[in-house]
């Protein structure tokens, strides 16, 4: 058995940034579930899918299968052969899974893949409902969040730098909506595992994080 780090907490919160620097100081693998959700939103939106079309969303779930590389340390996320890792990071493709992700079927569909994954090997795994749902047995639960002030700004600067026109108020709001999604579906919502750590991110940096969660894990 494996040592595993379950890190859950809302969009934005840098999970996935601090997960893969824990990852690479501790030499465990990074599990990024998000992407898989993402992976299965790419399936959704090729065949034309609507986010509000539950019944058609349920049924593209049967001939989808999501599955995860590791290449040079990175994950990739393969939908039905095809590598398209690089066309999970779009707004199109996050929306699709923040709304699809509410659905049981679109859950359980990723459920065992994630399980298997964390099985005899070290893991930090990131998402919404890894400490509740996913690892309730993990070695250590981190509930990583930060004001939405925070997180808008910080998703703005790095929008800002790729060179995207976009404004602070509507990341903002998006951000409210996104939450609000994850913490009221009735499938595995996002909430705080009883046995997970708080980190308020809000005024810490990168590498303050960083080193709280490692010293946590020994
Ligand atoms: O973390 P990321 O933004 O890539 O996740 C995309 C969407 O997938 C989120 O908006 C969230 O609704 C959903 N998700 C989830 N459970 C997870 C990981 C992600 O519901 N474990």
């Amino acid at each position: 058995m494996g040592y595993k780090i379950a890190i859950d907490g809302p969009a934005g919160a840098g999970k996935s940034t601090i997960a893969k620097l824990v990852a690479n100081k501790k030499g465990f693998i990074y599990v990024d579930t998000g992407a898989m959700y993402r992976g299965l939103a790419v399936h959704f939106l090729d065949r034309g899918i609507v986010p509000d079309d539950r019944e058609r969303i349920v049924r593209a779930c049967e001939d989808a299968d999501v599955t995860i590389r590791y290449e040079n340390g990175v994950q990739q996320v393969y939908l039905n052969g095809k590598n398209i890792t690089s066309r999970l990071r779009t707004e199109e493709a996050g929306n699709m899974a923040s709304v699809s992700s509410a659905i049981p079927e679109v859950r359980a569909k990723l459920l065992e893949l994630q399980r298997s994954l964390a099985e005899d090997q070290n893991v930090i795994m990131d998402g919404r409902d890894i400490g509740t749902c996913v690892l309730p047995d993990a070695d250590l639960k981190v509930f990583l969040t930060a004001s939405v002030d925070t997180r808008a700004r910080r998703r703005y600067e790095e929008l800002k730098e790729k060179g995207t026109a976009c404004r602070l108020e509507e990341i903002a709001a998006d951000i409210e909506a996104r939450d609000l999604r994850d913490t009221t579906r009735e499938t595995a919502p996002l909430k705080q595992a009883e046995d997970a750590v708080l980190i308020d991110s809000s005024n810490m940096s990168i590498e303050e994080v960083v080193d709280a969660i490692v010293r946590l894990c020994s």
